[in-house]
């Protein structure tokens, strides 16, 4: 190969997957070895790193014990399709680390990373299947999988100065084809009515100074709807910054949350400048322009777009595929999941 072409396709090895990075060894390998074999193992046996599981059983037996009876007396019990496995002597039965979590019986571990690796990016279905080598329906059905226990990964409280405020996604009956109340728009497609409608969806999102968000998406814009999304996660001493509302007022008198309501949206006053909405309209922004790539969800898929977008968040800077990975096992930033 000519030096010049030689560098350029050295310097491409940088935007390999890690599918084709397997590929690539396997064939540079045949190609080194003389009598042909391929000098590493067959890809299919590759799998998820085998420390990753391990540190992904440890910690999930930590927060629940054995997925089938909560026992804490736990020991290992040899290994199974590269998997370590475990026993509860309490119940007697055995277990792996995945056992009971979205993760349970997905085939070709050794693309997961490929697939966290999508999430990280924000990819379509169309792109994430393309990188992980899977069909379409495979990669929509391993996306929900992924994102599975990420809908119960929420903070378990909010505090300081906390900002709360609604914003409202356009309602899709995209991929449903029963049940419709009125013709389908065309995907991604601007509302009918003007302003807020039936075919706004209201979504809730309340963060607080440390970064640590709630959202939800809320049956009704009432009092009652915001308690159940909120009621849990923010109580008194934490200090209320909204722009008004009357059901967020309403909610807030009754969770005796001491209330700021900005005179403008996200404008604080100059007497007392920490009081704003600044970051949750900023986050609010960064939630759409990220959803528009998607050209309209479906209603009843919403939350775990918001869940995606607030473990992107979350995660920040240090995401990376081990951390989703562990994250959709239900070990996510957060820590709260229970699947
Ligand atoms: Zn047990």
């Amino acid at each position: 190969m000519d030096a010049a072409v030689f560098s350029v396709w050295l310097s491409s090895i940088g935007q390999l997957n890690a599918a084709q990075r397997r590929s690539a060894q396997q064939a540079l390998g045949e190609a080194a070895t003389p009598t042909g074999k391929p000098a590493l193992a067959d890809p299919a046996e590759a799998s998820v790193e085998p420390e990753l599981l391990s540190q992904i059983g440890q910690a999930r037996q930590a927060v629940q014990g054995c997925p089938h009876c909560g026992g804490d007396a736990i020991g290992r019990w040899g290994s199974a399709n590269g998997k370590p496995r475990y026993r509860c002597a309490a119940c007697g039965r055995t277990f792996n680390p995945l056992t009971a979590t979205p993760l349970s019986g997905l085939h070709y571990p050794e693309r997961w990373p490929d697939q966290a690796q999508a999430l990280i990016a924000g990819e379509t279905i169309a792109k994430a299947a393309k990188r992980c080598a899977v069909s379409y329906t495979t990669a929509f059905r391993w996306r929900h999988r992924f994102l599975a226990a990420l809908n119960q990964d929420k903070p378990a409280q909010l505090s300081g100065i906390v900002e709360a405020d609604e914003t409202f996604v356009l309602e899709s009956f995209k991929g449903k084809r029963a049940g419709m109340t009125r013709a389908p728009r065309q995907r991604g497609g601007k509302s009918s009515k003007r302003g807020l409608s039936k075919e706004q969806i209201p979504v809730m999102v309340a963060r607080d100074r440390s970064g640590a968000t709630i959202d939800a998406v809320l049956p009704s814009l009432d009092a009652r709807s915001i308690g159940q999304a909120l009621g849990a996660a923010l109580r008194a001493p934490a200090e209320l910054c909204c722009d008004g509302g009357r059901a967020i007022g309403a909610f807030a008198r009754r969770a005796g949350l001491v209330l700021h309501v900005l005179p403008a949206p996200g404008l604080p006053r100059p007497e007392a400048p920490e009081w704003h909405i600044n970051n949750v309209n900023a986050y609010h922004g960064r939630l759409k322009e990220w959803m528009r790539r998607f050209h309209g969800v479906a209603t009843a898929n919403l939350p775990s777009y918001l869940s995606w977008r607030r473990t992107i968040e979350a995660f920040g800077t240090s995401q990376n595929p081990s951390a989703w990975i562990r994250a959709a096992a239900g070990l996510g930033p957060y820590q709260q999941a229970s699947v």
